[in-house]
């Protein structure tokens, strides 16, 4: 069974098509910047050949239709070979909480919740709809970054604010980056050979977008982001947990209106706000090591919110045995990773700085044998998660089916 997995952004199409088990990527790639008059293509072949091109690419319809004829050019005969779809899908609500194959009963649930994640859902559903055009006889499969969350207890999901809007608006903590934490941490499991329901752990993914997950026998114990993507660590572009009042406050002495006082927190904040230069972890690092105060500011409060919010999760589990590290930032900065775990030393993590040093953008543990807490790099794989996913689903409806 041949999967194609598609991530569909406000702007953006990731894809990669999977063999059967999901164990190898035949191909994949990114059509960037869709609608502008200069849309960006990237796609690679299976044998690492790469494709880069600029076109006119006007709509998501468009740019599906171009991947599927470079998939048929080079990697497939036809797109009857393509069984199945998986659709990353941002929120899931409080109702879904696995991947689900995609009904009419479905789409209906994901239009609900689409209010809830207006950034992303409206491209994601769209995404859906072609797909449900141009690969009609394939099964289409929701994989959602809420779902693994769903088993937060309700005491850390509900916000101290007035019952009745979780009642009425549903207002409450979801948790994303769901499809990474799962993903790294089923694979901590292997590496360590141990079975994940013995495992406490926190998943650190820090990227452009960044949340800590605890993790206990394998379930989601809670996570920092919240209600919507904003919360929680301080992140490239977005701020992070902050007192809402500053927001109030904002709004009235600068009369800002929603809109723009949303394009503050989520487009200005973070590391980029801090220190005006970039949300870039690799320009602040060259920047602070030439002296500025801004981007070492930046990079200190980011670490320290890291190690504050790995810290706060250790009563969540009643302790740690493994520390993940992934996502652009988490895989790749080893003063990041090495910053943290300083801060952590009183958990007793000690971090080998050889390994350390030696494991970017590559699979090690890279804590010393005496160290307390095993530390891990592990690079993210979202889409070979969603399409392993995808294919348990398209069986179970094949099963039914014949
Ligand atoms: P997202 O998927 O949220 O856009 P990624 O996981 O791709 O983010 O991470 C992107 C971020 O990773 C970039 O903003 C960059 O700051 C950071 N990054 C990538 N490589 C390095 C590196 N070698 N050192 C420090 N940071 C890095």
């Amino acid at each position: 069974m041949k999967v194609l997995v598609l991530n569909c952004g406000s702007s953006s199409v990731k894809y990669a098509i999977f063999d059967d088990g999901a164990d190898k990527v035949l191909a994949d790639g990114i059509v960037e910047r869709i609608g502008g008059f200069k849309s960006k293509l990237k796609h690679r072949f299976g044998g690492g050949a790469i494709l880069e091109q600029e076109r006119v690419v006007p709509n998501h319809e468009e740019a599906l239709k171009i991947i599927i004829d470079l998939l048929i050019n080079g990697t497939i005969k036809n797109i009857s070979e393509i069984s199945a779809v998986g659709h990353r899908i941002v929120h899931g609500g409080e109702k879904i909480n696995r991947p689900v194959a995609i009904d009419g009963k479905v789409l209906k649930l994901l239009n609900e919740c689409a209010e809830l994640a207006p950034l992303h859902m409206p491209h994601n559903i769209l995404g859906i709809n072609v797909c449900q055009r141009i690969l009609r006889h394939a099964v289409q499969v929701a994989v959602f970054d809420t779902d693994f969350h769903q088993t937060i207890p309700d005491y850390a999901y509900i916000y101290p604010i007035p019952y009745e809007y979780y009642e009425k608006y549903k207002v409450r903590k979801y948790g994303f980056h769901g499809i990474s934490h799962k993903y790294v941490a089923k694979r901590a499991a292997e590496i360590l050979n141990v079975n994940i329901e013995e495992l406490k752990i926190i998943s650190c993914h820090l990227g452009n977008g960044a949340s800590l997950c605890a993790i206990k026998n394998g379930k989601s114990l809670d996570t920092t982001m919240g209600f919507t993507p904003l919360a929680g660590l301080m992140m490239g572009t977005r701020c992070g947990d902050i007192d809402p009042a500053v927001v109030l406050y904002l709004m009235e002495k600068e009369g800002t209106c929603l809109d723009e006082i949303a394009r503050i927190l989520n487009e200005r904040s973070g590391v980029l706000g801090i220190s005006g230069l970039s949300s870039d972890f690799r320009d602040l690092e060259k920047a602070a090591e030439k002296g500025s105060d801004k981007a070492l500011l930046a990079l200190e409060m980011f670490i320290y919110r890291v190690a504050k919010g790995i810290g706060s999760f250790i009563p969540v589990l009643g302790g740690l045995d493994v520390l993940i590290f992934t996502a652009g930032v988490g895989e790749n900065s080893s003063t990041i990773r090495s910053r943290v775990c300083k801060m952590l030393q009183c958990l007793g993590i000690e971090l080998d700085e050889h390994l350390n040093l030696e494991k970017r953008g590559i699979e090690g543990i890279i804590s010393t044998p005496a160290s307390d807490v095993k530390v891990i790099v592990i690079p993210t794989d979202e889409e070979k998660l969603i399409a392993k996913e995808t294919i348990k689903v398209a069986e179970e409806v094949f099963t039914l089916v014949n």
